[in-house]
């Protein structure tokens, strides 16, 4: 019995010595002092053993107990240091080091010059309204003077919420001009911008949603004239004081006579000769930016003002034109795709 005792203290000495971990040393615990314990057991078999010997190989039960509790007290204290003196050698932090900066948003490209476009018109005294991007036949098409069969009405051209539906995304944003003038009376000075959706596939120059900024002044006595001043001012404010503008005839639905207003190719003006190069006009020397005109009078009918007495102009152009012209760009994808390399070029 002695010899054993004294095989299983060295042994769970030796054990608690190579203990690595402070987990390793509760299983060597457990093994020799727990419950079912090896050196537990040990005491037990006292009870077989001679009254007269007990005392003494009690003691030596005890004394080796002891001994394997403190050496794993010993241990437990040495691994626990060991972990904080690691976990302190590897967690340390460098309060010397830079914070890590937050990048610092900013407008997108996109409504950087949809405000800059609204700013010159509230500058000449229109107010910005807004209105649905869910619209209804009427708003967007037939209180603006399209006919029954006109094929921007066809599923091909629009998107409907859903099919046989009345309701669609807007095409344009013309139909704030409805809901404006149904709503108020002339003088009427406006400037709508907004989102629009056609169904056209995501190519470099067509994308099946878009930027719109739509305008109108409604009065007594607006004439072409107001018109053709109001937009080559508008014109000059965004691409330079000294850009060439021209009108065209053209064709709405909503307006009567019709326009489309050009500017002058701001890289092949100066020289005065037809580039087939150029990159942004590809020889053509102008460059279409938006259409116009007077508002048709089956318009004004529509929201009840009296076509005899109030005349107005309206135009619409594309944010996103505006926008490829001044900043040189070539596909309209990417002001789409949230591609941050792109977007943190235009600091506002
Ligand atoms: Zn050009």
């Amino acid at each position: 019995m002695q010899e054993e005792l004294a095989r299983l203290r060295e042994a769970a000495l030796a054990e608690v010595a190579s203990c690595g971990a402070e987990g390793e040393l509760e299983a060597v615990r457990v093994r020799y002092l727990g419950r079912k314990g090896l050196l537990t057991q040990a005491v037990r078999g006292l009870a077989a053993v001679a009254p007269a010997e007990r005392p003494a190989l009690g003691a030596l039960v005890n004394e080796a107990k002891d001994a394997v509790e403190a050496a794993i007290a010993a241990s437990g204290e040495r691994l626990a240091a060991e972990r904080l003196a690691h976990r302190l050698a590897h967690e340390r932090i460098d309060v010397t080091l830079p914070g890590r900066r937050r990048p610092r948003g900013h407008a997108h490209p996109l409504r950087l010059i949809e405000d800059e476009i609204v700013d010159v018109f509230v500058g000449m005294g229109f107010r910005v309204a807004e209105g649905p991007e869910i619209e209804d036949d009427y708003h967007n098409f037939a209180a603006l003077n399209f006919e029954p069969d006109h094929p921007a009405r066809d599923a091909q051209d629009t998107l409907f919420v859903a099919p046989g539906s009345d309701l669609l995304l807007r095409t344009h944003t013309s139909p704030v001009q409805i809901r404006v003038m149904r709503a108020a009376k002339p003088p009427l000075r406006v400037v709508v911008p907004g989102t629009v959706y056609r169904r056209d596939d995501l190519d470099p120059t067509h994308s099946p949603m878009f930027q719109q900024v739509e305008g109108f002044m409604v009065d007594e006595r607006v004439s072409f004239a107001d018109l053709k001043g109001v937009l080559v001012h508008f014109l000059r404010r965004i691409f330079g004081p000294e850009t060439g503008v021209r009108f065209r005839p053209s064709f709405f639905p909503f307006t009567e006579p019709s326009a489309e207003a050009d500017i002058a190719c701001f890289r092949c003006a100066p020289t005065g000769a037809a580039d087939p190069a150029c990159r942004i006009c590809r020889g053509g020397r102008w460059l279409e930016v938006l259409g116009a005109g007077m508002i048709h009078p089956n318009v004004l009918r529509a929201v009840g003002y009296d076509p005899e007495k109030v005349q107005g102009f309206a135009f619409g152009l594309g944010t996103d034109r505006i926008a490829i012209l001044r900043y040189g760009i070539e596909d309209l994808r990417l002001f789409y795709e949230n591609d941050l390399r792109f977007l943190a070029q235009f600091p506002s």
